[in-house]
């Protein structure tokens, strides 16, 4: 055990926590990702508070009745004490270093917390590979990079799965029979990839990443040194930058039919967007849904013909061209969407169960944009090993154009990268 950590039991929790000047308690269970990814960063912590703060570890499912006193449900969750009260929040999932450190700063005051700083000390580390970004394709490169005896790193703001691990079942991955719900999958990517080597830093922010020395800062204080780097931070949606839509998202506002279709039976609901996903998710939504209303700026759609012939063919799917949103509003349980006719102007509101955004991605590239060169929809440009035009470095998975986005896709992106950055790295 780290020597400013100690392990309590609920017994010990009064004269070690609350008789304490300032205490910090890490709620934690095995065999739990989450928990993994916090005790490196909880550990260096404590190196640095150590003197002033108490760190106490308290195996949750042992002490259940303690951790639910403290409305604890989940692990890890690391709550702070001053003097016997719980002050601040309680942080859960996957805890940033920044977000633990802030707490601990607060906790000793402004003038401690400059003076404990300033003892930091910055570390270097050299990798082979070093993968940006912890979905299907970032962990398949790592895996086979490993395998092939390179060392490997693999970093990730949040934990391990990236989209993958946000899906409820994935029916489509071959060799799962039966459907596996994506935090399994991704788990089961994770330890694959663990046993053949790699080493993580997740819930880690990259706070420097310089494509061309092949350089990366972790959490400020690490430096990593790659001899090839390999790009997997996936996208997010595109958002539409209409009121309410911020406020609204994930409180009848979805970008993810797979996961929340289920919830629209018997509701009307309204699909925004003219191209694949949004023809293609709506012909889903419309198995729960009693009406779907795809509302899209044109009169004519990108995405494919036969996707476009089955919604038209879809007796609850109906269309509303040349027409745009201009607010989202909760009313009740409901959703009042404001639009407006792109050719007339003209304004209408709808009353609906729900609405799904499908205006397409944006490629999570803002540490490196300026100098990798794009295609025209904004996906990295790669060759047939997913190199990019920089030198060692590579982009897999939903970075890269394709015209499905499937796990099976970015495991086979992930693949091809691995491959060729574990015989580059060796040459
Ligand atoms: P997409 O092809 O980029 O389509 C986005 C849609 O949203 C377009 O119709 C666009 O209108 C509309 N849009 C964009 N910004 C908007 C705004 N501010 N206001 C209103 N509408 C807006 O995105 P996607 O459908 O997510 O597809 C992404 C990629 O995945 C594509 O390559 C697609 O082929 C692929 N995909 C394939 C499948 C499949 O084959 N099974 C399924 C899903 C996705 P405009 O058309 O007017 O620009």
């Amino acid at each position: 055990m780290h020597p400013f950590i100690q392990e309590i039991d609920a017994e010990q929790f009064p004269s070690t926590v609350l008789a304490a000047p300032m205490a910090v308690v890490d709620f934690y269970s095995d065999e739990c990702p989450p928990c993994e990814a916090l005790a490196p960063k909880y550990e260096a912590l404590a190196t640095l508070y150590g003197k002033d703060i108490v760190f106490t570890k308290i195996f949750r499912q042992k002490n259940r009745a303690l951790a639910e006193s403290y409305g604890v449900k989940g692990s890890p969750s690391v709550l702070f004490f001053r003097r016997g009260a719980q002050e601040g929040p309680t942080l859960s999932g996957g805890i940033k270093r920044s977000a633990l450190q802030a707490e601990l700063d607060r906790l000793v005051g402004p003038d401690r917390a400059r003076e404990i700083r300033s003892q930091e000390i910055p570390t270097e580390s050299h990798f082979d590979v070093l993968v940006v970004g912890a979905g299907p394709a970032g962990m398949t490169a790592a895996m086979y990079a490993a395998q092939a005896k390179r060392s490997v790193v693999v970093v990730d703001s949040l934990l391990a799965g990236g989209a993958m691990g946000a899906t409820h079942q994935i029916a489509n991955y071959p060799g799962f029979p039966k459907p596996v719900p994506g935090w399994q999958l991704a788990e089961n990517f994770r330890e694959q990839a663990s046993l053949a080597g790699v080493q993580w830093r997740l819930a880690s922010e990259i706070t420097r990443l310089d494509l061309s020395e092949r350089i990366a800062v972790v959490d400020r204080l690490e430096t990593i040194h790659a001899k090839e780097i390999i790009l997997a931070m996936g996208t997010t949606p595109r958002p539409l930058g209409v009121p309410g839509e911020h406020e609204l998202l994930g409180k009848g506002l979805s970008t993810c039919a797979t996961c929340d279709a289920k919830y629209m039976v018997d509701k009307d609901v309204v699909v925004i967007g003219g191209g694949d996903s949004a023809l293609e998710e709506s012909q889903l939504i419309a198995q729960f849904a009693r009406s779907v209303t795809i509302v899209h700026r044109r009169d004519e759609f990108r995405a494919k013909p036969q996707h476009v012939e089955a919604a038209k063919a879809n007796p609850r799917i109906t269309f509303l061209l040349e027409t745009r949103p201009t607010a989202f509003r909760k009313a009740g349980g409901d959703i009042e969407v404001d639009l407006e006719s792109v050719r007339t102007g003209e304004s209408t509101r709808r009353t609906v169960g729900g609405v799904f955004l499908f205006v397409g991605m944006l490629p999570n590239l803002d540490l490196t944009k300026d100098i990798l060169e794009l295609e025209e929809d904004g996906s990295v440009k790669v060759d047939e090993w997913r190199r990019t035009n920089l030198p060692h470095v590579y982009a897999v998975g939903d970075l890269v154009r394709k015209p499905v986005k499937q796990v099976t896709m970015a495991v086979a992106d992930g693949t091809v990268a691995g491959i060729h950055a574990a015989r580059s790295a060796g040459g």
